[in-house]
């Protein structure tokens, strides 16, 4: 592995781009994605389906190999990593996935779905894993005898808690949180919000937390990245997101979410038609299809990120 210097940043990824090759066409999934995450703190990946949030995650945890660009963990690179490294840094990277009816099987118990971190990394004594799981599940706020349960005896909400249980399992420092509420009721979703919150109290956790929900994201994020076709449009605090809105995409995707939009003024600016193919992205910006702000240099030129003032940077030509 390379150094880098270090930033302080658990997770830094540089110009990271996810190229597939389809039927003779490239599919720029992600096209040169950069951004740091602090220890103990979450950013929110926020952006439109299709807008490739979640295949940076998969390249974070390696579930997808990047195209080119870098990935640092505590400041080494981690990029080139074979299977047998991958194996040890995994424990400290785990995911919380989107769906927890389809991340578990219907005919294992709880109590082995959760255990099988242990068997897979070969940690502890086989003895000891059932107090250790009842204590995660009890941790989670599921009760502890759920351990025998099947998973279609809990509720969504109780098997989202088991998956994060699992997840917990191995003491990581960084969860990547997919999407983690889609699949739940509204009711529920509040209480695993508050659940990922605590936890990440207790235990000093960092967050990569990618969703589509902005009202989720802005309860929940340190930092809040907004990707477009590929490519970041908007970074910066929660704050600065939220409250001094700088790029036109950002502001449709908050216009787009009646509760928000009442809030701020985010104009008549709300989304129209839909995102082009990453196959055959616009030349210039990439918003340019649907932007209301679009002039000529948009169509012929891509703006570069800019920093608007304390860490804030946005990628358009108006600012
Ligand atoms: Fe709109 Fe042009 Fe800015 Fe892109 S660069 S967001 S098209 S104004």
């Amino acid at each position: 592995m390379n150094s880098t210097p270090a930033n302080g940043d658990l997770l830094r990824v540089e110009a990271l781009r996810k190229y597939f090759h389809f039927r003779g066409t490239i599919v720029r999934a992600v096209d040169g994605i950069s951004f740091g995450m602090r220890r103990g703190a979450t950013l929110g990946l926020v952006g439109e389906s299709g807008s490739g949030k979640t295949t940076v995650g998969r390249m974070i945890l390696r579930l997808a190999e990047p195209t080119s660009g870098r990935i640092f963990f505590e400041g080494m690179d981690i990029t080139g990593l074979g299977a047998r490294g991958m194996r040890s840094l995994r424990r400290r990277m785990q995911l919380i996935p989107q769906d927890p009816y389809s991340a578990l099987n219907p005919q294992r118990s709880i109590g082995w779905a959760v255990t099988e971190p242990y068997r897979i990394h070969r940690i502890g004594k086989k003895s000891e894993w059932e107090n250790k799981v009842r204590e995660l599940l009890a941790t989670v706020g599921v009760p502890p005898d759920a351990f025998n349960a099947y998973p279609g005896e809990l509720s969504g909400g109780q098997l989202q808690r088991v998956c994060i249980a699992r997840a917990l399992s191995l003491k990581p420092d960084l969860l990547i949180c997919d999407e983690p509420m889609s699949a739940l009721d509204v009711s529920i979703q509040a209480q695993v919000l508050k659940l990922l919150q605590d936890l990440q109290h207790q235990f000093g956790l960092t967050y990569l937390f990618i969703s589509h929900n902005l009202a989720v994201v802005e309860r929940i994020s340190d930092m809040v990245a907004v990707m477009y076709l590929g490519r970041m449009m908007e970074i910066g605090g929660g704050e600065a997101i939220f409250e001094r809105t700088a790029h036109p995409y950002t502001r449709a995707l908050l216009a787009s979410v009646p509760s928000m939009s009442a809030e701020r003024k985010t104009g008549n600016v709300s989304l129209k038609g839909d995102m082009p193919s990453p196959a055959n992205p616009p030349p210039g910006c990439p918003f340019s299809t649907r932007c209301a702000h679009v002039m000529d240099v948009c169509c012929r030129e891509h703006p570069t990120l800019r920093e608007l003032g304390n860490g804030h940077f946005a990628a358009c030509h108006l600012l």
